[in-house]
């Protein structure tokens, strides 16, 4: 058995279910483990190596700037900190002006709860069934995941849960306390579940109506996953606060809750160590170059369409549907997907579970068509 399995069976915190395979290096969409075995990456990180693992744009930035300077706390102004909340906000839905940087997503869906509290002056929240936003107490009590919860408790009060995409569940559900509603537009962990226009412009007038705090958490989302910038573009959503992480560093760990006018917090009542740090900052800033220059969310709707396109549902024994936006691909099978994903890692391609049936596939947007091809084909095999 390999030394490094050993030592992390022994010395790490078993929260992870593990797969039986110890990767030492990546390249773009690829892979390799301590054998030197090649995959075919359809997990980057869980949605986070977008723009390809070790994209040299990013690995440049970040080796330049860990010779200048690692470290700088919000206290001071930063040179690379205000070029990338400027290059943030500028490719953000237009209602949103502002953003507080941290090191996580978990953290930025923090953040967003503390702002609509204080914005408001209210407790409460409501999110969706199958929505998950994080494993921190707060960003927990706005996960709906029962086996997330339990053995937690108690947790942040003031939470409630609602069908997603169902506008008369939501309306039922406001109380004089409510002070904010946190929604994925993409259901990521809860299985890719895509809201549609109506249900959330129904829920922004009713925002507006109620003075309630609109966080929409694109920390999955984001970045061109879905063939957008962000997924609200699909629907026009114009958060009040919209929750980033993941993609948005090529990898390197950066979140942000990036916030409207409305969101206005007194100096001294909020804040971070790392949060915004000038290595994180430059390593933003070159992955949102990346993107822009390289037209990435077009890459991401024309291959995931592509992607989907190479199966016939009807043809496949295995499987009860097929739902994508861009590159988040989700395959509904009629039976437990472990195996599978078993099954995947010995012919080279790594994907994910979202619940228990689904097959979760977040392969990065500089995918190559040819390796679209072949996990097609090995999936098309397997499933038929
Ligand atoms: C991953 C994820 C989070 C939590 O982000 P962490 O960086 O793991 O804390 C929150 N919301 C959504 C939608 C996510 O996909």
């Amino acid at each position: 058995m390999s030394t490094y399995k050993k030592l992390i069976d022994k010395y790490e915190v078993n929260v992870y279910p593990k797969r039986d395979v110890v990767i030492v290096k990546g390249s773009g969409a690829k892979v390799w483990d301590e054998n030197g075995k090649e995959y075919i990456d359809c997990t980057v990180g869980i949605g986070v190596a977008t723009i390809g693992h070790c994209n040299p744009k990013v690995s440049e930035a970040i080796a330049e700037q860990s010779k200048t300077l690692i470290t700088n706390p919000g206290i001071f102004y930063n040179d690379k900190r205000a070029l990338m909340l400027e290059k943030l906000i500028s490719i953000s839905p237009k209602s949103l002006t502002k953003a507080f940087i941290t090191n996580s997503g978990t953290e930025a869906v923090e953040a967003a709860i503390k702002f609509a509290r204080i914005t408001t002056g209210k407790t409460d929240f409501i999110s969706a069934m199958r929505g998950f936003h994080g494993r921190t107490m707060g960003a927990l009590s706005a996960t709906h995941k029962e086996e997330y919860r339990t053995s937690f408790e108690p947790l942040v009060p003031g939470f409630t849960f609602v069908a997603f995409n169902k506008i008369d569940k939501l309306k039922e559900a406001i109380t004089e306390k409510t002070a904010g509603i946190i929604l994925e537009v993409v259901q990521g962990e809860g299985g890719i579940n895509i809201g549609d226009k109506e249900y959330f412009d129904e829920v922004r007038k009713i925002c507006d109506e109620n003075k309630i705090i609109l966080i929409i958490d694109e920390i999955q989302s984001g970045f061109c996953r879905t063939g957008k910038m962000f997924a609200c573009e699909h629907f026009d959503i114009q958060p009040d606060i919209m929750t980033v992480a993941k993609a948005i560093a090529g990898g390197f760990p950066v979140g942000a809750a990036i916030c409207s006018d409305k969101i206005d917090i007194p100096t001294g009542k909020h804040g971070s160590t790392f949060g915004g740090n000038p290595l994180g900052a430059a390593a933003s800033i070159a992955a949102i170059d990346f993107m822009l220059e390289n037209n990435l969310a077009k890459q991401a709707e024309e291959k995931g369409n592509y992607f989907v396109s190479k199966f016939d549902v009807d043809k496949l024994s295995k499987v009860r549907g097929i739902r994508n936006l861009g590159l988040m691909i989700g395959i509904e099978l009629k039976e437990k997907v472990q195996p599978y994903l078993v099954e995947l890692m010995e012919k080279g391609i790594l994907a994910m579970p979202a619940g228990k049936t689904i097959l979760r596939l977040l392969p990065p947007a500089v995918i190559s068509y040819e390796d679209l091809d072949k996990v097609a084909e090995v999936l098309n095999d397997m499933l038929k």
